[in-house]
C-alpha cells in the first residue's frame, strides 16, 4: 500500500484491514507510534498551523478520513482506495485488543462519555481490557498529571478524543514520555459510541 501527499500532508492508501495490520505490527515492534485520521479539515488546519503540520508529517500512519480527501486525491491523479475513519479504527482496535489481550485507555470527551463508550465496547467484546477512562483536558498544564494516570494503567492502545488539532498535538507532545505502543486521535468517536 502506497503513500500519497495532499498539500504537503502524507496520506496512506490503506484499507481498513491494512490499517489494522499496520496497527498490529506497531503493537508488536517494541516502539511507540501515532496514527492520525486525516480529513479535509485536518489538511486546511495544517496549512495555517505549522506544529500540527509537523505532527501529521511525522505520524506513523495517516488514514484517509472523509469523502473530500478521496475527491482531492482522485482530482490530483493519485486516487485512494477508500476511507478509514476513527470510529472504524476504534472498533477494529477493540477487536484486535480483545483477541490478543492488549490493554486500552480512553482519554478525552466530556465527563462520563468515555465510560459510556467503554460500556458499549465491553458489551460487544466481553474480554476487552479497558484499563482507564479519563475526560481530562488537552491543555498542556495537565500533561504531567495525565501522563501519570496513563502510565500507571500501562495501556498498549491509547485513544484520545480532544478533537483535532489538540488530540494530535497532545499525543505528539506526550508520547516521548508515556511511550504507549499505539496512540490515535479519534475525534467524536466516544460521543458516537455512547450514542
Ligand atoms: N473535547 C474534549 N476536550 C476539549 C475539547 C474537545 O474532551 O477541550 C472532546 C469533545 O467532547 C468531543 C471531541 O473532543 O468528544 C471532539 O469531537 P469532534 O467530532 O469535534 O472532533 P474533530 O472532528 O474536531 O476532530
Amino acid at each position: 500500500s502506497g503513500r500519497i501527499t495532499i498539500l504537503g500532508i502524507p496520506i496512506d492508501d490503506v484499507t481498513e484491514a491494512e490499517a489494522l495490520e499496520r496497527a498490529h505490527s506497531f503493537l508488536q515492534d517494541g516502539g511507540w507510534h501515532q496514527i492520525c485520521t486525516v480529513n479535509p479539515e485536518f489538511i486546511m488546519e495544517a496549512r495555517r498551523n505549522p506544529a500540527f503540520r509537523a505532527v501529521l508529517q511525522a505520524a506513523d500512519l495517516n488514514t484517509p478520513d472523509g469523502f473530500g480527501v478521496l475527491v482531492a486525491a482522485r482530482w490530483q491523479g493519485t486516487p485512494l482506495r477508500g476511507r478509514v475513519t476513527g470510529v472504524e479504527l476504534t472498533l477494529g482496535l477493540a477487536q484486535l485488543a480483545a483477541t490478543h489481550g492488549y490493554r486500552m485507555f480512553l482519554l478525552g470527551a466530556a465527563p462520563g462519555v468515555a465510560e459510556a463508550a467503554a460500556v458499549v465496547l465491553r458489551s460487544r467484546w466481553p474480554g476487552l481490557h479497558i484499563v482507564g477512562c479519563y475526560a481530562g483536558s488537552p491543555a498542556a498544564e495537565y500533561d504531567e498529571q495525565q501522563r501519570q494516570i496513563i502510565m500507571q494503567a500501562q495501556p498498549h492502545i491509547l485513544l484520545v478524543a480532544y478533537g483535532h488539532p489538540r488530540q494530535e498535538l497532545w499525543i505528539a507532545r506526550n508520547q516521548p514520555f508515556i511511550k504507549v505502543p499505539l496512540a490515535i486521535g479519534v475525534g467524536g468517536t466516544f460521543d458516537y459510541l455512547a450514542g
